[in-house]
C-alpha cells in the first residue's frame, strides 16, 4: 500500500511525523506537504504562480519527503499528478493540531488536502486532535493505522472521504468510536483594527465557537470524549432549497422579461 501523507500545519509539524511513523507499519509512506503553516486555507489551489517543491531530509529515516511552496491542496495535486505518478492508495492528512468540526470542514486545510485525494478517486482521511498544546498524537496515529487496514481490505464503499477528530486524551481514556454527522459550530468573528504606521489594517479574530451539540454529531462525540468519524462527500446541494427554488424557476424566468 502506498500512502501519501500531508497536512496544513507544515511539513515539520509533529503531528505529521507521528502519522508517518505509524503508517510506515502499513505501507510505503511518501510525504508531500506545505513548507509552512497553512491552516484555514481550505480547498485553495494555486493557479496564478508556479509551485516549487524541494526534497527534504525526513524526520523519520527512509521516508521520501517533499516540501511544497503552496497550499495543502496544491501539495496533493502535485504529488498525485507530478511527483508520484498517481500511484497512491491512500491520502492521509494531519494529524492536525486543533479539531475540525462541523462548518470547520469548509475552511480546513487539513480537510482541503484530503478532499483533493477524494476528488482524484483515492480514499482519503483527515485526522485532527482537539487541542492546540500538549497534544496526544498516539491515539490518532493508531487509529490511522486501523483505518488504513480497513481501507486496504476494501471493506468500505469505494468513495472515501473521512473527517476524523479525536479528543485530546491518551488512548486508554477514549470512551468510544462514533460514526457521526457534521454538527454546527459557528464563530463570532471579531474584527480588530490597527495601524501599521502607513495604513489601517483589519484583523479577523475568531471568537469562541458556538456549539450545537446535538446527539450523533461530531461535536457531540468530542464533548463526550469519543472519537468522531464523519463520512463526507462533495455534493453540497441543499435538497430543501432545491424543491423550494424549483417552484420559483418560472417566475424568475419571467422576471427576467423572458417568455416561454
Ligand atoms: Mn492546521
Amino acid at each position: 500500500m502506498r500512502i501519501l501523507v500531508t497536512n496544513d500545519d507544515g511539513v515539520y509539524a509533529m503531528g505529521l511525523w507521528a502519522l508517518v511513523r505509524a503508517l510506515s507499519e502499513v505501507g510505503e509512506v511518501v510525504v508531500v506537504a506545505p513548507d509552512r503553516e497553512q491552516s484555514a486555507v481550505g480547498t485553495s489551489v494555486t493557479l496564478h504562480q508556479p509551485l516549487r517543491a524541494r526534497e527534504i531530509k525526513p524526520l523519520v529515516k527512509g521516508i521520501k519527503s517533499y516540501s511544497v511552496e503552496g497550499t495543502p491542496a496544491d501539495s496533493v495535486i502535485l504529488a498525485l499528478r507530478g511527483l508520484l505518478d498517481d500511484k497512491v492508495d491512500l491520502v492521509a492528512s494531519g494529524i492536525n493540531e486543533g479539531s475540525n468540526l462541523g462548518n470547520d470542514v469548509l475552511i480546513s486545510g487539513t480537510v482541503g488536502a484530503a478532499l483533493q485525494g477524494y476528488l482524484n478517486g483515492i480514499p482519503s482521511i483527515a485526522l485532527s486532535v482537539a487541542a492546540l498544546e500538549d497534544i496526544h498524537f498516539d491515539a490518532a496515529a493508531k487509529l490511522a493505522v486501523v483505518m488504513a487496514r480497513i481501507i486496504e481490505a476494501k471493506a468500505l464503499p469505494r468513495e472515501i472521504l473521512f473527517n476524523i477528530n479525536l479528543p485530546n486524551l491518551p488512548l486508554s481514556q477514549i470512551q468510544a468510536v462514533e460514526i457521526t454527522q457534521l454538527g454546527r459550530r459557528s464563530y463570532g468573528d471579531v474584527i480588530k483594527e490597527g495601524h501599521d504606521g502607513k495604513r489601517k489594517y483589519y484583523w479577523i479574530v475568531r471568537g469562541k465557537p458556538d456549539w450545537e451539540s446535538e446527539e450523533g454529531t461530531d461535536i457531540w462525540a468530542l464533548l463526550n470524549d469519543r472519537i468522531s468519524i464523519t463520512p463526507l462527500h462533495s455534493n453540497l446541494t441543499s435538497t430543501s432549497a432545491l424543491s423550494a427554488l424549483k417552484g420559483l424557476s418560472q417566475a424568475i424566468f419571467q422576471d427576467l422579461g423572458l417568455k416561454s
